[in-house]
């Protein structure tokens, strides 16, 4: 496949994995050749944040606190190689509650531009967004599991931690919808990241899921444009290939939200770019 370049060169990609989470493939010197093919303003990469040692092991998705140099390291080559390319160190950071103090510890461990906070566990050892656990869909109501996870998702935004939140309405990646008008999902969560100035991804890896749509729907982004909460658009790649894909359905979904700018990053201060 050919990669097109994108309608709009401001946009930078933000959410990108490596090889070092166990489940991505390609390094950011890859993922750097990518976004400099479709045209990007900036690539910034974002592996699933090392769990503290004495938790190990925690899961099979994220990397080892002994490989952060290693990230570091692969960061700087892609750097080197594409001096061309501003290229952001971030970090997709797991929000759980009661793990805030190393949070704060992680966050001092590198000169980072950004963190994403991104809630993938709703409960011990159940990670919402993994297919291991796609049984629990059966077993428990949909409304319930989405409450564990917009309940979490808010506790994570207000805990000021992170400069933008990953994926809002992830629950739905498999297809399930609970009934009525969700708005009762959304409202809170946009309340805190417009009270504590948080900004918000749409996540095209959605597209690319059961779901066939982006994180998040439509009705998301526009309330969350009615209360001036910011934005920016990623990807989530856990292949090169996957640089930028989907930001051809995302931009006219912001546009349309009326949207005119997003948000970047360069050691945790905001600067905005037009859309
Ligand atoms: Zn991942
Ligand atoms: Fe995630
Ligand atoms: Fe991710
Ligand atoms: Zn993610």
């Amino acid at each position: 496949m050919p990669s097109p370049r994108l309608a709009s060169p401001a946009l930078a990609d933000y959410h990108t994995h490596t090889p070092l989470c166990h489940h991505a493939e390609g390094w950011p010197v890859d993922y750097a050749r990518q976004a400099v093919a479709r045209g990007l303003a900036e690539l910034g990469l974002a592996d699933h944040s090392p769990m503290p040692a004495a938790l190990e092991p925690f899961d099979n998705w994220r990397m080892a606190l002994a490989d952060l140099p290693r990230y570091f390291e692969a960061v700087e080559q892609a750097r080197a190689a594409f001096p061309q390319l501003p290229i952001r160190l971030g970090l997709e950071v797991d929000y759980i509650a009661g793990q805030e103090a190393w949070i704060e510890e992680l966050a001092g461990m590198a000169d980072w531009d950004y963190l994403i906070g991104s809630v993938h566990y709703i409960a011990p050892g159940w990670d919402v967004d993994n297919p291991a656990h796609l049984s629990r869909f059966q077993t428990q109501p949909v409304e319930e599991i989405w409450r564990l996870y917009f309940d979490a998702y808010e506790r994570c935004i207000r805990s000021r931690l992170f400069d933008f939140v990953g994926h809002p309405d992830l629950p739905k990646k498999f297809g399930h919808w609970p009934g009525g008008d969700l708005r009762r999902f959304y409202e809170p969560v946009i309340a805190a990241l417009a009270e504590t100035g948080t900004a918000f991804e749409i996540n095209t890896a959605g597209l690319r899921k059961p779901v066939g749509e982006c994180y998040p729907s439509f009705q998301f982004v526009q309330l969350a444009r009615e209360a001036g909460v910011p934005l920016l658009i990623n990807s989530d790649a856990h292949a090169p290939e996957e640089v930028g894909a989907g930001f051809e359905t995302a931009i006219p979904l912001a546009r349309e939200a009326g949207y005119t700018e997003v948000l970047r990053w360069e050691k945790r201060n905001r600067t905005v770019a037009a859309l």
